[in-house]
């Protein structure tokens, strides 16, 4: 199956390896701090006293260490006991449990900044390399990590990159010949110091690094040709250049001063992984700190508070969730679904004040579909969506003005888009789809017209028309950017992804085949082609949770979507084995924003008649963008 996709990694091993394999260094730091003792933990607390703490992030971030976090607290004391309150992997928010720690307490204090040392840094690593993979989601590639570690910390530190999406390179100089400049210079060229690798090291991988497309035509003209060329510090037009020289027989690695800010322009030029020495030579460690008898109000009694503000209102409040917010919040919805579904019935409850757990795109939706009594407030009103932000109105009108013979193109917009993308499309005569329904609005507008531009999302555009039969030929992704029309294209697709959904690969596919034999995998179509196409079945969220509750004869399901949901389904169906397609929970960072304390703070200023400011959307706009979603509906979807 694999053998259709180029593999970008360069090193493929579990999990439960690095961590294995890391286990030195933190036995090491253990000592290392310890020390010969710590008087002041052991003059002031008698041993053996119980006590209590809770880990806080005081920043956002992803977590990324707990295990290591356990085994300190452990080798310290088997008696101390860890109790993760998030998922190794997720997103916090500042002020955000992490981990609640039992036991006794001076064996606590004693391995307390061990322990957290470790969580900050691995936490940082893994949140820094959440960034880059999110710049490049719009893309193929894949972000590599370096041997630029710290010191004695190379295997935690590669695990904490895999945590934050990113993939491993070699872990150590024997698992690849690297040819870099010194080599190739001291052996005499390019040919020279491989055919001397080859013949030393027959088999062992080999890639070898180029300082200008000379260098790279030398490679491809080896035989055999080496399993990867690394492109040092070019621009990325001299990358596009290589790309297209290459044209898919090795895979290509950037490399050379990419930072985060570097990496969406570096990734647009079609190499397949980008190396980030960055990752793990200056990660900003993520602020976490650990209080003894932390009494910050327990997520019992904030529930309670919330349902308590909830009955005072009654039927002045309809709040409503996005299937991927988190389950304490979903927990007080009245309708929990996706952002259409959502809308409809916000305007259907009648309510006064309709509270959308999501982010901006839902609540403007629910705005265009409410009633004119009704008011629409967002708990988190920054929490913004990575695909809907993918599109930039000026960009698009550009685009839009450039393409050829305008009469002859319908766009299209999938419901994840704002209210201004919407009116674009409804002054354009064009129409918006959800999930479940793209490949028949496509298909509507293919009735109608030669070609169709569809927003913002590059991965369900595709599955759509693929639906439909397009042949690849078909199929263009636009070059916003070059207002490039792809004129040839029949279907133009821009350039957006959803970063969450964009994070499955085919390799997960494969690796979740081999671990659970006969699994059932089923993937959201914001997932790419190459996903969708291994799968057994794709399809919007609802349609993801009625297969996992209607399939009764299949019991284990491996779900590409985000991992909020599935936890859910997993915790409603214990009769049923249900996995995340990913090795690492992938999950909607910005939806992490809608918590239950800011959910109550919105139902509060309501009960205290100071509202917090509804969504509004321009008027101009407003029109429009409902016109876009009613010629959806007509369609009859
Ligand atoms: S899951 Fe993807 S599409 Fe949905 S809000 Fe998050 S980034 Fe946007």
């Amino acid at each position: 199956m694999a053998e259709h996709f180029m593999d970008p990694r360069p090193a493929q091993v579990d999990l439960s390896h690095l961590l294995r394999r890391g286990k030195p260094a933190i036995d090491a730091a253990i000592v290392e701090d310890l020390g010969r003792g710590d008087p002041a933990t052991q003059a002031t607390l008698k041993p053996g006293i119980d006590g209590r703490a809770v880990i806080r992030a005081k920043a956002g971030g992803i977590i990324a260490g707990l295990p290591i976090v356990e085994s300190v607290f452990r080798a310290i004391d088997p008696r101390v006991k860890l109790e993760p309150m998030v998922a190794e992997g997720a997103w916090v928010v500042p002020g955000e449990p992490v981990a609640r720690v039992r036991g006794p307490l001076d064996s606590m204090l004693m391995a307390e900044r061990t322990a957290l040392n470790f969580l900050q840094r691995l936490s940082g690593i893994a949140t820094l390399t959440a960034r880059c993979v999110d710049a490049a989601a719009t893309t193929d590639a894949v972000i590599l990590d370096t041997r630029k570690t710290a010191p004695g910390l190379r295997m935690l530190d590669k695990y904490a990159v895999r945590i934050g999406g990113g993939c491993n390179h070699r872990l150590d100089l024997s698992a690849m010949a690297m040819l870099k400049d010194n080599h190739i210079d001291a052996c005499g060229g390019i040919d020279r110091a491989a055919q001397a690798v080859q013949a030393m090291y027959p088999g062992l991988p080999m890639e070898i690094e180029v300082r200008n497309l000379e260098e790279l035509d030398t490679c491809l003209s080896l035989s055999p040709l080496p399993d990867r060329i690394l492109l040092d510090n070019e621009t990325p037009d001299e990358m596009r250049d290589a790309v297209q020289r290459t044209a898919r027989r090795v895979p290509l690695e950037a490399s050379g001063g990419i930072d985060a800010e570097r990496v969406a322009a570096v990734a647009r030029s079609g190499v397949d992984s980008l190396s980030v020495g960055a990752l793990t030579h200056s990660p900003i460690a993520l602020d976490l700190s650990m209080t003894l008898d932390d009494d910050g109000e327990s997520p019992d009694a904030l529930a309670e508070r919330v349902r308590d503000l909830r009955s005072r209102l009654s039927d002045r409040v309809a709040i409503l969730a996005h299937h991927y917010v988190r389950d304490e919040v979903a927990g007080h919805a009245d309708v929990v679904g996706d952002s259409l579904e959502l809308a409809r019935r916000g305007a259907e409850l009648e309510a006064p004040f309709v509270v959308v757990c999501g982010v901006r795109f839902m609540g403007e939706t629910a705005a265009l579909l409410a009633q004119p009594n009704q008011r629409v407030i967002l708990p988190a009103p920054a929490a913004g969506c990575y695909l809907a932000d993918c599109i930039e109105p000026e960009l698009l009108t550009r685009v839009w003005d450039a393409l050829a013979g305008q009469d002859d193109v319908l766009p299209i917009t999938y419901a994840n888009s704002s209210a201004e993308i919407k009116a674009f499309c409804g002054d354009r005569g064009g129409v918006a789809c959800t999930s479940a329904n793209a490949a028949e609005v496509m298909r509507w507008a293919l009735d109608r017209t030669k070609r169709v531009l569809f927003l913002p999302d590059q991965h369900l555009g595709r599955n759509a028309a693929q639906a439909l039969g397009l042949s690849e030929d078909e199929i263009g992704i636009l070059d916003p950017e070059a207002l490039d029309g792809s004129a040839a294209s029949r279907i133009l697709l821009w350039p957006g992804a959803c970063n969450v959904h964009r994070r499955f690969r085919w390799w997960d596919v494969e690796r979740v085949r081999s671990q659970h034999p006969g699994i059932r995998v089923i993937v959201h179509p914001e997932c790419s082609s190459d996903v969708v196409s291994l799968a057994d079945d794709s399809g919007s969220t609802r349609h993801i949770i009625e297969q996992v509750e209607q399939d009764t004869e299949t019991t284990s399901f491996a779900l590409g979507t985000d991992a909020r949901l599935v936890a859910r389904l997993r915790a409603a169906h214990p009769d049923k084995t249900i996995v995340d397609l990913a090795e690492v929970p992938s999950m909607c960072a910005t939806m992490a924003g809608v918590t239950v304390q800011r959910l109550h703070d919105v139902l509060q200023r309501i009960v205290d008649g100071t509202p917090p400011d509804p969504v509004e959307i321009e008027p101009a706009n407003a029109a429009s963008a409902r016109a876009t979603l009613d010629r959806m509906l007509h369609i009859g979807t």
